[in-house]
């Protein structure tokens, strides 16, 4: 199927970045937000990061110029129905996500294919909701988008191989690589970093390491561009536990249980770097381990 204009919904973090790949790759963009601070924060952004690809010699003037002219904004819902394809990214809550395939589903064409960019809810389960579960996948984008150069494409059960092969050709548009992954928790790159940070966390606890000879342990010793705290800092650490759980009661193994010094951090409100704590402190010039 054809791909040509794109509704995204939720203008966060993550959608103001898919917003910003498919406009420089020329899709017609439709952005949505329940709040309008939040659609006027997007394209402060969108324009703010393309500047800086311009700057970078990344993209052209005209590039910059185009993809800008091709994102509208929204308030309303109904809206997004006319797009050939719609990105969910909105608050990681089923609840949300729920009322508002539910709202669409009246206002969609009959081929608009549906997407989730959820990290952890069940794909299959948003999809058997709607009337197309065949219609309906996983496209899960990392953080920062317009950086980042993967995308999980998850096939629920009942995802059909013309819509599988419509979104292999939307990633490949935007210039990024797909992974192919199926329904299970936490997809690929979650179910293996977030242990990985998980034990990383358990090295500090049972006194293996410290903060600093940890991720020195890593970088230096695996090769890893950032040490594991630092990568948990990075990405939140309420959000590494909220992953960790997800594993937990989602595969129901013990050997997903989340670390009690993960929890601590978290109960503090320690949640890395958005909060200027986690396992360093960056409320000073130079961040400087917790622990
Ligand atoms: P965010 O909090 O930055 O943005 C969420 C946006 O959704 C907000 O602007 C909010 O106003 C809006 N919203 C809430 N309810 C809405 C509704 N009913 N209709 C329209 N908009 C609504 O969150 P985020 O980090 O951008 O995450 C969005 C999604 O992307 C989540 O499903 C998350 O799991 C997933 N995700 C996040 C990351 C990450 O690193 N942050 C990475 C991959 C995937």
């Amino acid at each position: 199927m054809d791909i040509t204009s794109v509704g995204i919904v939720g203008a966060g973090q993550m959608g103001n970045g898919i917003a910003h790949v498919f406009a420089l790759a020329g899709y017609d963009v439709l952005l949505n937000d329940i709040s309008e601070d939040s659609l006027t924060k997007a394209l402060i952004t969108i324009e703010k990061n393309l500047d800086r690809q311009v700057g970078r010699g990344k993209i052209s003037a005209e590039d910059r110029a185009g993809a800008l002219a091709r994102v509208r904004t929204t308030l309303k819902l109904s809206d997004i129905g006319a797009t050939d394809l719609v990105i969910e990214a909105a608050t990681e809550r089923e609840p949300v996500k729920q009322a508002i395939f539910d709202d669409l589903m009246p206002h969609l064409k009959p081929t608009t294919i549906l997407t989730s960019n959820t990290s952890s809810i069940s794909i299959t389960r948003l999809a058997s909701r709607t009337d197309r579960p065949e219609k309906f996948m996983g496209l899960h984008f990392m953080n920062p988008v317009p950086v980042m150069q993967l995308v999980e494409l998850i096939r629920g059960i009942a995802t059909d191989q013309d819509t599988w092969e419509t979104m292999h050709a939307v990633v490949r548009r935007l210039g990024k690589t797909a992974a192919s992954a199926e329904d299970f928790p936490a997809f690929i790159v979650n179910r293996i970093l977030i242990p990985m940070i998980n034990e990383a966390v358990y090295t500090l606890y049972e006194g293996v390491g410290n903060v600093k000879s940890i991720d020195e342990s890593m970088k230096l010793g695996a090769n890893h561009p950032m040490g594991p705290l630092e990568l948990a800092d990075f990405i939140g650490l309420d959000t590494c536990l909220a992953i960790m759980n997800v594993l937990y009661d989602g595969l129901a193994d013990t050997k997903y249980r989340p670390c009690p010094l993960l929890t601590k951090y978290v109960e503090a409100g320690w949640l890395g770097r958005k909060t200027q704590r986690g396992f360093y402190d960056y409320r000073g010039e130079v961040p400087v381990p917790t622990r």
